[in-house]
């Protein structure tokens, strides 16, 4: 989960990081407010979007009083950078900036290790210097046991070059940010610009977090870091009930046993697709090993409930839970959904196979559930599904 940057220098104050002051505000007025409140000569108006280049974008912007900061408020409200519509702005004090250097420690997957990088050269520019001077950019490896001790930090400052003066600063301040790194589970801590102000403080200007979701169980706080407004509703309501679900553009809903079988049954059902109207899978759903009827049930009910989806391929290869299991399963989740007042009433095409798959079709075919149709091969079974999305549509 990457967060906003106020959520960032948050998580910075809360490790002991130094920041600046900062409000963050919805509206002109608010920015005006926090402006007053903030009592510093120049404020810095930015904008809160998940993405990086604001600054170049338009996103950030000094002002020399609460009017002029509701100006500027207006303004970045109104901007969308990257295709993010802007929502809220964060009004920071302003700094004097003498130098702007660049920090970053991140999971280093293909090393299987984390790695520090750290440059002189910091600013809104860093990608295009890593690129061409890759030399001004220090990568230096951080064992996940050890850290950023006093001596890594010490080994990080001097392969970047950094002055000796700010060195002991610097040394401190990523020292902090590693336990931000450490204790907040996160996979990315990136700090553009790290910057010496005029009297010759290091400070985190501006931060970029992404946490480990993974471990979001050790954090009872990150839940509320979650986007709201950014979550697709669909997923947001099968989170809720635990499903492993991801919406897709398509007509066809999809749901299947094991990640595996799931992303094939993506694949086939597009390609069947082609020849029906380029018929494609609506979702990605994974209902996982143990299907219950509860869990089939809350499965048709978020596929059903998105009016894009014209039929459902329920794709099951039985293994520990055989397919006699899956398929009272489905009998009991349409009961379940017609009690609930959301019966099935697009078509669903269903393929057994694997443990017990002659008696699950077998209770399947007696059961008569309206609408739904059994084709015993995945290709088959997908190519009719696409073809009933598409005269569904
Ligand atoms: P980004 O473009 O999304 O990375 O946004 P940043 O927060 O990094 O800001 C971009 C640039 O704006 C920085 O590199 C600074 O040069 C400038 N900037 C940001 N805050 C201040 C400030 O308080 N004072 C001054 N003088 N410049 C700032
Ligand atoms: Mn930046």
């Amino acid at each position: 989960m990457d967060l906003y940057e106020y959520q960032a220098r948050d998580l910075f104050a809360a490790h002991g990081v130094p920041v600046l002051d900062a409000i963050v505000a919805d509206t002109p007025e608010q920015a005006a407010a926090a402006a007053s409140k903030l009592n510093s000569p120049v404020v810095v108006v930015k904008a809160q979007v998940k993405a990086g280049g604001r600054g170049k974008a338009g996103g950030v912007k000094l002002a020399k009083s609460p009017e002029e900061a509701a100006e500027r408020a207006k303004d970045i409200l109104a901007l969308t950078i990257k295709d993010l519509p802007v929502r809220r702005v964060m009004v920071t004090q302003g700094a004097s900036i003498a130098e702007e250097y660049y920090f970053s420690v991140l999971l280093d997957r293909a090393n299987r290790t984390y790695l520090a990088m750290a440059s002189r050269e910091g600013g809104m520019e860093i990608e295009e210097l890593a690129h061409q001077r890759p030399e001004a950019l220090a990568r230096i490896p951080v064992d996940a046991i050890t850290g950023i001790d006093a001596a890594k930090a010490q080994e990080i400052v001097d392969a970047a070059g950094f002055a000796e003066e700010v060195k002991p600063q610097i040394i401190e301040v990523i020292q902090k940010l590693w336990t931000v790194f450490q204790e907040e589970d996160a996979t990315l801590v990136e700090v553009n610009p790290l910057i010496k102000s005029g009297d010759g403080k290091i400070i985190a200007l501006d931060g970029k977090v992404t946490l480990d979701e993974n471990a979001g169980f050790r954090h009872s706080l990150h839940e509320s870091l979650a986007d709201q407004d950014a979550a697709d509703p669909l997923e947001a309501k099968a989170k809720a009930k635990n499903l492993n679900y991801v919406k897709l553009d398509g007509n066809v809903g999809i749901i299947g046993n094991g990640a595996g079988l799931v992303m094939s049954t993506l694949d086939v059902v597009a390609y069947a697709g082609e020849k029906f109207g380029g018929s494609k899978p609506a979702n990605f759903l994974d209902i996982g090993g143990g299907a219950s009827a509860e869990v089939m049930a809350n499965g048709l009910e978020i596929i059903l409930s998105d009016p894009q989806v014209k039929s459902v391929f329920v794709n099951v290869f039985g293994g520990i839970t055989a397919c006699d299991a899956v398929a009272n399963g489905i009998v009991q989740a349409f009961q379940l959904l017609e009690s609930r007042g959301e019966a099935v009433t697009r078509p669903l095409v269903v393929r057994l196979d694997g443990n017990n798959a002659e008696l699950g079709r077998q209770i399947l075919t007696e059961a008569k559930l309206a609408g739904l149709e059994q084709v015993d091969t995945m290709d088959g079974a997908a190519s009719r599904a696409a073809e009933l999305a598409a005269k569904g549509a």
